[in-house]
């Protein structure tokens, strides 16, 4: 009874209740005490509306998830059908379900020619933490339990499950949790702007390459697992590598004699261009991890493909009839893989991925241009993801002092002009609209974009 009164309750007290009760992800708890939250009520294409009647333009997917847009009816449409139909299937006991085995095969399709076996998971940390977890099987099958130590990127997110935010190098997962962990180790990332050796694109690749090569020999070279990367680097301030890299580190790693894990929970389906970020250099990762895109954000789920060879060490690592102990029970839920098969028809036969291709340029000049605003030191982007880094001083690079909440005053500001981005907390804008973005959608973005900035100057 209680419940059901909450829920009956006018908006103004949901406010009371979220303040009250609802613990936010990845935020200040105080400051969301003092603030309160912005309840989203509506979606359709790129546009989002609050309770309180605000009309946004989103320019950022949600979380950079709904590349397929709000509102796609087909959608609920394959979702109610496979609730309707069978709304939950278990795949332990030899169990499963057709829109599961469908979707695992599509994926196999459309991923790198190397990963041919995919898992299911609820979001992009369960895939992280079943690769990792699975890739301790492998080397255990293999009879190489000594490998047991990681290498990621600086700034990399590879979300917050416990090993996963240590291979996550952002502070504010780490403080207070006991990490990283001494087998988390991390390299410079790609990042241009900011490089030791420069903007040049050679010398950054070769200064990872270079780091990678050294880190693993310290470390020694038996006992590294895996190193773990995003093709594009997202939460950390979108950090736009040079062409060649991602081709490059994989192949210092098969050198090297370690997994190469590609994190596409951002790149993937279509973001930065092609359906996953390591098509476009032919890069072939030992395991793929995958989330947001899948399912456009309309419900739960995220994915890790392996490669067969990894697969057949752990399948033949096992004694006979001992179950792999990973698993949960909404693992391949049958109605995210039907809502999961349909997004991705939005995406090939809809058309969705050839309009996110064919608007990159658009988005590409939105940001561009603004390349010239006092406040911004550098315009990146790929595909449809992208970065303004402001700064104090243009010169020197400085940033800002975080003690000023800029970050939080052009996201404000920002909203307030009817655009949803992602401000950072050092002063980086993030942007990574749907692939349903129109033309004059990206030119109203400009426009709203530079009132943010001129505003805030
Ligand atoms: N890996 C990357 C590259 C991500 O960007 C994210 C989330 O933003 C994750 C993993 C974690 O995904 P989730 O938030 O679905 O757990």
């Amino acid at each position: 009874l209680a419940s059901s009164s909450h829920l009956s309750l006018p908006q103004t007290s949901a406010l009371e209740l979220d303040r009250e009760h609802l613990i936010h992800p990845v935020s200040s708890w105080r400051a969301h005490e003092k603030r309160g939250a912005t309840l989203l009520q509506s979606g359709k294409g790129a546009w989002l509306r609050d309770t309180e009647g605000h009309e946004l333009l989103d320019a950022f997917a949600g979380l950079w998830c709904v590349n397929a847009g709000y509102g796609q009816e087909s959608v609920v449409q394959a979702a109610t059908e496979q609730m309707r139909k069978l709304p939950y299937a278990t795949g332990y006991f030899h169990f499963g379900s057709e829109p599961a085995a469908r979707l695992a095969a599509k994926l196999v399709d459309l991923a790198p020619p190397s990963l041919q076996h995919v898992y299911f998971t609820l979001s992009g940390s369960d895939a992280v933490e079943a690769a990792v977890r699975l890739i301790a099987q492998y080397n255990h099958a293999r009879g190489q339990t000594q490998r047991r130590h990681f290498i990621s990127l600086e700034r990399g997110y590879h979300g917050s499950s416990f090993f996963g935010a240590g291979l996550t190098a952002l502070p504010a997962f780490h403080r207070g949790f006991g990490l990283p962990l001494p087998e988390q180790h991390y390299i410079a990332s790609p990042y241009a702007y900011r490089s030791a050796v420069g903007s040049d694109p050679l010398a950054i690749i070769s200064a990872s390459v270079a780091e990678l090569r050294a880190t693993v020999q310290q470390i020694g070279q038996d006992k590294v697992a895996a190193f773990f990367c995003e093709p594009v680097q997202g939460s950390g301030g979108v950090i736009v590598p040079p062409e060649g890299w991602l081709k490059a580190m994989r192949q210092a790693c098969r050198e090297l004699g370690i997994l190469f894990v590609a994190d596409e929970v951002i790149t993937g389906f279509g973001r930065t261009g092609p359906m996953f970020a390591c098509e476009a250099e032919g890069v072939d990762p030992d395991m793929m991890t995958m989330a947001k895109g899948l399912t456009s954000g309309y419900v739960p789920m995220g994915a890790m493909l392996m490669s067969d060879e990894i697969y057949q060490t752990i399948a033949d690592g096992a004694p006979a009839g001992v179950p792999i102990g990973h698993g949960t029970t909404y693992s391949a839920h049958p109605v995210s893989a039907a809502v999961g098969l349909e997004v991705i028809r939005l995406y090939e036969e809809g058309g969705l991925l050839a309009n996110g291709q064919a608007m990159a340029p658009h988005f590409a000049r939105v940001l561009a241009n603004l390349a010239d605003h006092p406040l911004v030191g550098e315009a990146r982007q790929r595909g449809l993801l992208g970065a303004l880094e402001l700064v104090s001083n243009k010169q020197t690079k400085a940033r800002f002092d975080p003690a000023l909440g800029l970050a939080d005053r052009v996201f404000a500001t920002g909203y307030r002009n009817g655009l949803v981005f992602r401000s950072f907390g050092d002063n980086i804008l993030g942007f990574a609209p749907a692939l349903c973005f129109t033309a004059e959608e990206f030119e109203l973005m400009a426009a709203r974009l530079r009132k943010t900035l001129d505003d805030v100057l």
